[in-house]
């Protein structure tokens, strides 16, 4: 029989492969466009525009695969390497026999650790890529400041909810992966609530957005959608970029709509009133308990699957660790369960572009026709140069949204 740690290394590489398979498919797609774009691309973009963005595409598309290869390297030769469960030994020197806080310590150290081979990507990414491309606004003072903070926040909010966690064994038994889920989810929807409060502000200033036509327009479109607005915040996010978005957080009384600034300074007013009532057709269209519901379905799930890994007498083995450990089987589920979920994108993305489609109609009907989305999604399209011809295989398996055409279509269909 194949050990177990060589089928989780053939899985890293088979998903890897696939991946890369569809990024060259998606690359072949680009530059068979290229200098012949279709002709509905006319209307959105002029010819200089669109050879930026397909040089863009394919820039992001080759460094995406860098990436990639390089990740999963890096994780086959950890596990290979034995460094995990060296940890995991020395962490449990620290504490007593009964004792949860250090086991874990070694989840956010192992964490930690594993995320430092990136880092010089990262970077990359943003002052290499994004900045050839004019999207970078970001300093190294802020990246790192960025990094320091995610990295303190991760360590401040992990380690404690991992203590609970990994302590629920012994206070709740067999059952605890019950419990963990509960209090997963709770965490969760507390997050949900939490983060524009809290830590969103440690990273960008959120302001109400002013007094004036725009907001007028705007809470009006509230009013006549159905949809209450508290407040409609705008992001700072031209701090570091200039790729521009507009989103929904929150869910019952402690919803939120945060547009970008970059946004704001882009669209028209008509524009941003699209944009907003199609944000708010996700809300109407009871998207978001739907999608809670479902990430709770998955949560449990995953939970229950770690209970029964951490309860065999195999797994942890596999890898190197002493067998009926909570913390390894969670670290190593945390690791490996992307190679598995990673076949079930083009699933949830389905999902997800079929939500697109209904708040695109929502918005359709709210604006009295069309033309302001249309008009807004193309200028989004321009600014951030979009792939305007994606390889359908790349875009079914990966995009969340669909393709400008796609959109257009569907919202002058109807
Ligand atoms: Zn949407």
């Amino acid at each position: 029989m194949v050990p177990l740690l060589w089928i989780a290394i053939g899985l890293l590489f088979l998903r890897l492969a696939a991946s890369l398979w569809l990024s060259a498919l998606n690359r072949a797609s680009v530059r068979r466009h290229e200098g012949r774009p279709p002709a509905a691309v006319a209307a959105i973009m002029d010819e200089a525009t669109y050879a930026k963005a397909g040089r863009y595409t394919l820039a992001k598309s080759r460094f995406g695969d860098v990436g990639e290869v390089f990740d999963a390297l890096v994780l086959s030769l950890v596990l290979v390497g034995g460094v995990l469960p060296a940890l995991f030994d020395e962490t449990a020197t620290w504490g007593g026999p009964e004792s949860t806080w250090n086991h874990a310590a070694f989840i956010v150290l192992a964490g930690l650790l594993l995320s430092v081979p990136s880092l010089p990507f990262d970077w990359w990414e943003q002052f290499g890529l994004e900045q050839r491309f004019g999207f970078n606004q970001s300093t190294p003072g802020l990246w790192v400041a960025d990094k320091l903070k995610g990295a303190l926040l991760g360590v401040a909010i992990g380690f404690p909810l991992l203590w609970g966690l990994l302590s629920l064994v012994h206070l709740a038994g067999p059952q605890w992966w019950i419990w963990g889920f509960a209090l997963m989810f709770g965490f969760q929807l507390l997050m949900l609530i939490l983060y524009p409060k809290l830590i969103l502000p440690l990273f960008n200033k959120l302001t109400p957005l002013p007094a004036g036509e725009l907001r007028e327009r705007l809470f009006a479109l509230g009013e006549r959608t159905g949809f209450r607005a508290n407040s409609i915040e705008v992001i700072d996010g031209s701090k570091r970029s200039g790729h521009s978005n507009a989103y929904f957080t929150g869910f019952g009384r402690f919803r939120r709509i945060v547009l970008f600034d970059t946004l704001v300074a882009q669209l028209t007013p008509t524009e941003l009133e699209a944009v907003l009532a199609h944000e708010i057709g996700h809300y109407r269209r009871g998207h978001i308990p739907r999608l809670i519901a479902l990430s709770a379905a998955m949560m449990l799930a995953g939970f229950g699957a770690i209970a029964w890994l951490a309860g065999s007498s195999w797994f942890n083995p596999a890898f190197g660790f002493p067998p009926a450990q909570l913390a390894p089987s969670f670290l190593l589920f945390g690791l490996l369960s992307g190679s598995l979920t990673f076949w079930f994108t083009p699933l949830s993305n389905l999902l997800s572009r079929r939500h697109e489609y209904e708040a695109d109609a929502f918005a359709r009907e709210a604006m009295g026709g069309p033309e302001p989305l249309v008009a807004a999604l193309r200028k989004l399209a321009q600014k951030n140069l979009t792939n305007l011809t994606p390889h359908p295989w790349f875009s079914g398996f990966h995009y969340s949204h669909p393709t400008l055409a796609e959109r257009e279509a569907a919202l002058l269909r109807g």
